[in-house]
């Protein structure tokens, strides 16, 4: 991952702008299975990390993840973001400074298990990790960044049919069918826009 601090500002900008433009539809998916905050929760925490891109920019890519995810947790609040701050974390603890994209794939994957352990949650349990275990699969088959993008979306997409099991949707029990999991959603957002950045300016 050849990742400069104009790499790493620019990313943040555009994750923030896309949660941003997203941010209604996040809250009304958000709405249908739990209680509607989704995408101001969101929102928050992107916001809180664009506020202090510039020093996080300046970090080597781990301790900049590290500090984005640290960001999250403290910002994102309700149950997405301690799995988002995980996630970061985790992937920051991880990552070795020279690490190329087999490297990544693999500390993504061990950073996923500890969102799962975090959340008590794994596979079909309609939440960000669907989106999440097919993203970092793609990842190993070193699928091409518009592939991944692809794979991110329909992940979440297919989150709609499932009956949630974790989180305020399980509550609904059968009544969360139908309805795309809006943690799986920003996930796709956030996962799109990052391949897309990576696609267009051949960072690999
Ligand atoms: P809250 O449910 O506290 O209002 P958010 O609305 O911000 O928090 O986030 C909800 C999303 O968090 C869900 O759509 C789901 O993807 C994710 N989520 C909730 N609980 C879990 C869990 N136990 N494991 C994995 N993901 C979860
Ligand atoms: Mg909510």
């Amino acid at each position: 991952m050849h990742l400069d601090a104009g790499h790493i500002s620019q990313l943040i900008a555009l994750c923030r702008a896309e949660i941003n433009r997203n941010c209604d539809r996040l809250s009304v998916l958000d709405s249908a299975i739990g209680d509607g905050d989704h995408g101001a929760n969101m929102r928050r925490g992107l916001e809180a990390v664009f506020a202090e891109r510039e020093a996080i920019a300046a970090l080597p890519l781990p301790a900049a993840l590290e500090r984005i995810g640290l960001v999250l947790v403290m910002n994102i609040g309700g149950a997405a973001g301690p799995l988002y701050g995980t996630l970061l974390m985790e992937l920051g603890r991880g990552l070795a400074p020279d690490a190329d994209a087999a490297g990544f794939a693999a500390t993504l994957e061990a950073a996923i298990a500890a969102v799962a352990r975090r959340g008590r949650s794994g596979p079909g349990d309609k939440t960000l990790l669907d989106v999440l275990y097919p993203v970092q699969a793609a990842m190993r088959k070193r699928s091409a960044p518009e592939a991944i993008a692809a794979c991110a979306r329909s992940a979440a997409r297919s989150t709609g049919p499932m009956q949630a099991r974790r989180g305020r949707a399980a509550f609904l029990g059968a009544r969360s069918i139908g309805h795309e999991d809006p943690g799986a959603s920003s996930c796709a957002l956030l996962a799109a826009a990052i391949c897309g950045y990576f696609a267009e300016h051949r960072v690999s």
